[in-house]
């Protein structure tokens, strides 16, 4: 039986190299139903056209209020022409036109965003980022993303691919990152030269993880609670930045490593407090993320309202 109309719900999918989430919400952010499967080890671009689209499928038979679906991804995306330029978790893939490949098996609209864009608009919306109308969001995991919320909306830049935060460089010395720069702040606070780090700072190679170093500090280990503090510190330089050009109300910080707490929050308000050159930089409200690993498929299905024209 075909629902009331006046009842819509919205599809977002979280394309991660291990795993795929989506969520079904409605208007208020309100998750009617949440999946989470393997992503296809294979990586090939039909094995995931394959499962998103059965993905989408199924929860659309479930759920006949969805009128659009959003597609969270990372990489370097063309958000505009529907293309996955580049994407680290799909090493193989160049110029993927994800969303034409799904379209030819689902009738609804689709749109297609960078996963950190995403997870900046679902704090922007529904987690720690609620009622700012100008906040900045870095997402902090094995790399760093980034999303831009300028007067309540993201900011996506000419193609698509604004929002790099992670590359802000910090050093012009400093160790070559990945994207070709040096001394990117992802080349010091991404998880795996995080790791590193620590490793010789602390003389501990049974460091694996962020949260290793968390468990140290947490037992009074004062060189693994100033180290996670320097970290913070260098992320704070990068924040300075951001203060200076953006002028935001916010900046939120998810991922596992803002679960370091507050020697990490301490250490990144000391540098934004010494080295703002706004005065109103101490007001800039530096939080942790609020909707853990759901963000990402949250605004994605933000964006699924979008596409099917309602926002
Ligand atoms: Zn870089």
């Amino acid at each position: 039986m075909q629902k009331r109309r006046e009842t819509v719900y919205s599809l977002g999918l979280d394309l991660g190299g291990t795993n795929v989430k989506g969520a079904v919400i409605d208007t208020e952010g309100r998750i009617i139903s949440q999946v989470e499967e393997a992503t296809p080890p294979g990586k090939e671009v039909k094995e995931i056209v394959v499962c998103l689209a059965d993905m989408i499928e199924r929860l659309a038979s479930e759920h006949p209020e969805i009128i659009g679906v959003g597609l969270g991804s990372p990489g370097i995306l063309d958000a505009e022409r529907k293309i996955i330029r580049a994407s680290p978790n799909f090493p193989s893939w160049s110029n993927v036109p994800l969303i034409e490949l799904i379209a030819r098996y689902i009738k609804l609209p689709l749109i297609l965003e960078n996963d950190a864009n995403c997870f900046a608009l679902a704090e922007h919306r529904w987690g720690a980022g609620r009622g700012c109308r100008h906040l900045l969001a870095l997402t902090i995991g094995t790399g760093i993303g980034g999303g831009i919320i300028i007067d309540g909306e993201l900011y996506r830049g000419s193609t698509g691919a604004g929002g790099e935060l992670g590359h802000i460089s910090i050093d012009m010395n400093g160790p070559k990152c990945s994207c070709g720069s040096y001394g990117c702040i992802e080349r010091y606070i991404g998880s795996r030269w995080f790791v590193e780090a620590a490793r010789q700072k602390l003389s501990d190679s049974s460091i694996n993880s962020p949260k290793d170093v968390n468990i140290l500090s947490s037992a009074g280990n004062h060189a693994a609670a100033d180290f996670i503090a320097k970290q913070g510190e260098l992320l704070g330089i990068a924040c300075v930045s951001l203060i200076n050009i953006f002028d935001p109300q916010a900046i939120i910080i998810g991922g596992g490593i803002a679960e370091l707490g507050d020697p990490f929050f301490r250490g990144i308000r000391h540098s934004v407090n010494e080295r703002s050159y706004l005065k109103l930089a101490s007001e800039v409200k530096i939080l942790p993320a609020d909707l853990g690993t759901k963000a990402g498929a949250l605004g994605a299905a933000a964006l699924g309202f979008e596409a099917g024209r309602i926002k």
